[in-house]
């Protein structure tokens, strides 16, 4: 006999078969396992002896068409082999075997998951052949495949999250020659979220994901790390990837600055980049961890430069990250041995020259370092809640002082002035912690006046504004710091609820130019319409002093009047036992200033 002729053969007995099989009655204690199961019966070889009328009606076909047919002819050819092995597995008797894969519904050409587990019950009288419990479990998959998606996906602009990066950065590290990364941080996407409610940060967070997307097309990956932070991973390719990253970085934040329309008004932000590179990741020890590390204070770098500029990571980069942790560590320690002093700094009413309170100023000796200005361990403390603790010295070392101060002089007009940090503004339990504080010192909270600078208040406004309204609400005053510094925006005037404003040394320093007077009189006159006291910082000179004065200013600040001294001073420079003349005395560097200026 022929092969061919062997073969149709054989398929007429399967046929024959498998016509006479839904005669058999077969056992359907076999067949459904689960009555939603679909059923079919074949051969060894996958040809259909039976289908349930679950299976036919499910799918719409006649089961006559049905029998005689190669089951596995809808199976997505790339799943096949698969299949075919599961199913020689169960012909050789190992058991119910499961699959689950793909097929292409005839009718429609969709592809559809299934779930088969085949049995071997070729014994078995009325069945003889391999039993198929097919289930479609499509729509569970495709939940299973949504659930893995919103796991490693950021629902508002799709982009993968960090927990997407960090596979991938892994998945990279085994075979590319150098991974880089460029960290994007947005700048003051608060301050939109203040203004525009969070939909309008929402819709600038998604028009830049959309830029950056385009971006780096298939350059490399971009996901959404936070709320304002996006990253790209880049693989070393033809250019070096310290390059690519620079490049990327420049054009992203160029991207970024483009104005965004939410509600049909322009808004602009900007982005701060942290560019870090990783050569022959697979030699290094968990190199996500180094990579983003890296970025991560190259981007901090770029925050404190100021912001809408990209920095590549360097070691004197991480150096300095060391010495700032390292001072944070020494600050810390000064802060609770004693070791951080405060100075004060006479106020002075500017009509009759009458010492009207002071500014409480912080002051550290570094035990190795010496003195350390307050521009650069403010900052540090900033990072941490340690400007907290510092804010908590400063203001009971003050409350204390002052009330010494009003019982050695008799002077229940003085009046204390104390910075407070923007993070300690909108701490939780603020005005409880100030009012213990008054309590304690027993001074009355008028007597206390709360310093913030604008940039700090601006920067949340709406916490802002309720930090200090229940600061109001306790008696206590409070001051807009370094006013003209930041926003220099007159409407923050209205629209946050103080009562004293600091003009901002510049704009003394601008004094001899008619536009800087004409300025300073206009900010004199606009806080006197709004009820609020002017005090104006770094006066030096006379001549500063008579024009402020004849500005309209009320209160003076500077080293004209006394520069910032010990406690233990205060109460003899306010009886007038402080020495000859300004500048001079037991404060700080005490040198007139001219002489300083012809030492410099
Ligand atoms: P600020 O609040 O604007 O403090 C005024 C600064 O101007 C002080 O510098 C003071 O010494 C200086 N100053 C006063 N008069 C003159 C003058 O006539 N000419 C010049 N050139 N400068 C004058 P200081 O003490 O170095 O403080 C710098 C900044 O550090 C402060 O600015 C404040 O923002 C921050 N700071 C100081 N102490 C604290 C503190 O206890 N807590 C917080 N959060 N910040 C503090
Ligand atoms: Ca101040
Ligand atoms: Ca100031």
């Amino acid at each position: 006999m022929s092969a061919p002729r062997r073969d149709r053969l054989a398929l007429l007995r399967d046929r024959l078969r498998a016509v006479a099989a839904p005669l058999a009655a077969p056992s359907y204690e076999v067949l459904a396992r689960e009555a939603s199961d679909e059923v079919l019966v074949t051969t060894a070889d996958a040809v259909i002896t039976f289908a349930s009328p679950t299976f036919t009606s499910r799918w719409g076909l006649d089961r006559r068409w049905l029998v005689g047919r190669d089951a596995l002819s809808w199976v997505l050819p790339e799943d096949l082999p698969a299949v075919r092995a599961r199913l020689a597995a169960a012909v050789r008797g190992q058991g119910p075997v499961d699959s689950e894969h793909r097929f292409v519904v005839r009718s429609t050409g969709e592809v559809r998951w299934v779930r088969v587990r085949f049995s071997d019950a070729l014994g078995v009288p009325g069945v003889r052949g391999i039993v198929w419990n097919c289930r479609d479990v499509t729509e569970l998959r495709r939940g299973a495949d949504a659930l893995r998606h919103a796991a490693t996906h950021d629902a508002l602009t799709g982009l993968g999250n960090r927990r997407e990066l960090l596979r991938r950065v892994a998945e990279a590290a085994g075979d590319a020659a150098a991974l880089g990364v460029v960290l994007l941080n947005l700048d003051g996407l608060k301050a939109v979220n203040d203004r525009h409610g969070h939909s309008g940060g929402d819709a600038v967070v998604r028009a830049v994901a959309g830029r950056l997307a385009a971006l780096v097309g298939e350059d490399g990956l971009l996901t959404r790390l936070d709320g304002d932070e996006f990253a790209v991973l880049l693989r070393g390719g033809p250019r070096p990837v310290a390059v690519a990253a620079a490049v990327l970085a420049e054009r992203a934040l160029e991207q970024v600055r483009r104005p965004v329309l939410v509600e049909g008004r322009a808004v602009v932000v900007t982005a701060s980049a942290g560019t870090a590179v990783c050569e022959d990741p697979a030699g290094v020890q968990d190199p996500a961890r180094r990579l983003f590390r890296q970025a991560d204070v190259a981007l901090t770098a770029a925050k404190a430069a100021g912001g809408d500029v990209g920095v590549p990571f360097s070691q004197r980069l991480l150096d300095a990250a060391h010495e700032r942790a390292e001072l944070a560590a020494d600050l810390r320690a000064a802060l609770a041995g004693g070791g951080v002093e405060v100075v004060y700094q006479p106020l002075v009413d500017l009509a009759d020259g009458r010492t009207v309170g002071f500014e409480a100023l912080a002051r550290w000796r570094h035990p190795d370092r010496g003195p350390v200005p307050p521009s650069v361990f403010v900052p540090i403390a900033e990072e941490s809640d340690l400007v907290l603790d510092l804010g908590a010295h400063v203001l009971t070392s003050a409350l204390a002082q002052l009330r010494r101060w009003r019982e050695g002089t008799g002077r229940d007009d003085l009046e204390v002035g104390v910075n407070l940090s923007s993070r300690h503004l909108v701490q939780p339990g603020l005005a409880e912690q100030v009012r213990r504080a008054l309590e304690d010192a027993g001074v009355p909270a008028a007597a206390l006046c709360l310093e913030v600078t604008e940039s700090a208040a601006v920067g949340d406004l709406e916490a802002a504004r309720s930090a200090l309204l229940a600061l109001r609400a306790l008696g206590v005053r409070t001051a807009l710091d370094d006013f003209g510094t930041g926003y220099s925006s007159l409407s923050y005037l209205r629209r946050l609820p103080v009562d004293v404003v600091k003009i901002d040394k510049s704009f003394v320093d601008d004094h001899t130019e008619p536009s800087g007077r004409a300025v300073l009189a206009g900010i004199a006159s606009l806080s006197a319409a709004l009820g609020l006291l002017t005090v104006v910082e770094g006066i030096e000179t006379e001549q500063a002093r008579a024009i402020v004065r004849d500005a309209g200013c009320t209160w003076g600040q500077g080293y004209l009047f006394a520069r910032p001294m010990p406690a233990d001073a205060v109460v003899a420079h306010l009886l007038g036992r402080d020495g000859e003349g300004p500048g001079e005395g037991p404060g700080e560097g005490a040198q007139k200033p001219r002489e300083r200026t012809s030492t410099a």
